[in-house]
């Protein structure tokens, strides 16, 4: 198939075999791609479908469905310390390319932030483009900024909180126990990671991680950017699992 462009259609769209397209849609469409009625586009529910549809005047043909592999195959939810100035823009943009299922910020005792709720907007359009970029067929969910604390409460079959300094284990030597998963059908599969802020977790914030279930791990021996850090953390998941 031709590279098509990609949009993402709410499901209130979808009437039997057509999509309404929003006055936005139309213009993107249109104006901005350039595209005649007649012309072809992908529709994507963001929920994992994609459908081949034809423009036609303010509406659009649903022409058939389309399947397409590109998620990974198990779900990764990232607890992310929101870090400084624009640093979660570039994480919520890098991370959905890598492949991750869902986002949730988080407040922890060194975080200097507190977001406007303008910034949930914002990721989340972030978010939507580049998974349709990326070719993706879902797009990631990005949950309301709660505390560290409960943020912990995430049920998981394997939670993992990336430190810097300490003698822990790589994540990847812990991802690498794959019969684990490949035992347990029934089991959801979703891995929790997650990432602190520029100063770091602070002590108590890792005990109580480790009380709920988490698993202390390194990235490796340098110490990484708080931006750097949970794209790292998901390279080495995709990497791990999709081989
Ligand atoms: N200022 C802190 C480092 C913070 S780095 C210090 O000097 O200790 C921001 C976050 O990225 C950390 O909280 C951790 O979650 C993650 N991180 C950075 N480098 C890491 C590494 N090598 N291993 C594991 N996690 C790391």
């Amino acid at each position: 198939m031709p590279q098509l462009q990609r949009i993402t259609i709410a499901s209130s769209q979808f009437h039997n075999q057509h999509i309404t397209l929003t006055t936005e849609q139309q213009h993107y469409l249109y104006r901005v791609l350039r595209l005649q009625s007649g012309d072809r586009f992908i529709a994507m529910d963001g929920m994992g479908k994609w459908w081949l549809a034809q423009l036609a005047d303010t509406e659009a043909q649903i022409l058939q469905s389309i399947t397409v592999k590109t998620e990974l195959p198990i779900a990764v939810t990232l607890i992310i310390a929101l870090p400084k100035g624009s640093g979660f823009d570039e994480i919520v943009r890098y991370c959905t390319e890598l492949g991750v299922t869902c986002f949730v910020p988080v407040l922890s005792d060194r975080t200097l932030l507190n977001p406007s709720p303008q910034k949930l907007e914002r990721w989340q359009r972030i978010v939507k483009e580049a998974a349709e970029q990326s070719e993706r067929t879902t797009v990631p969910t990005i949950l309301e900024p709660v505390s560290f604390c409960s943020s912990l409460s995430l049920v998981a079959k394997q939670k993992y909180i990336c430190e810097a300094r300490g003698d822990y284990p790589h994540l990847l030597s812990c991802l690498e126990n794959k019969e684990d998963w490949e035992s347990n059908f029934n089991e959801e599969k979703t891995i929790v990671i997650a990432t602190g802020p520029e100063g770091g977790w602070t002590e108590t914030e890792i005990e109580d991680a480790i009380k709920a279930g988490f698993q202390p791990v390194s990235l490796g021996r340098r110490i990484l950017r708080a931006v750097t850090a949970p794209i790292v953390a998901l390279s080495l998941v995709a990497a791990a699992h999709e081989i």
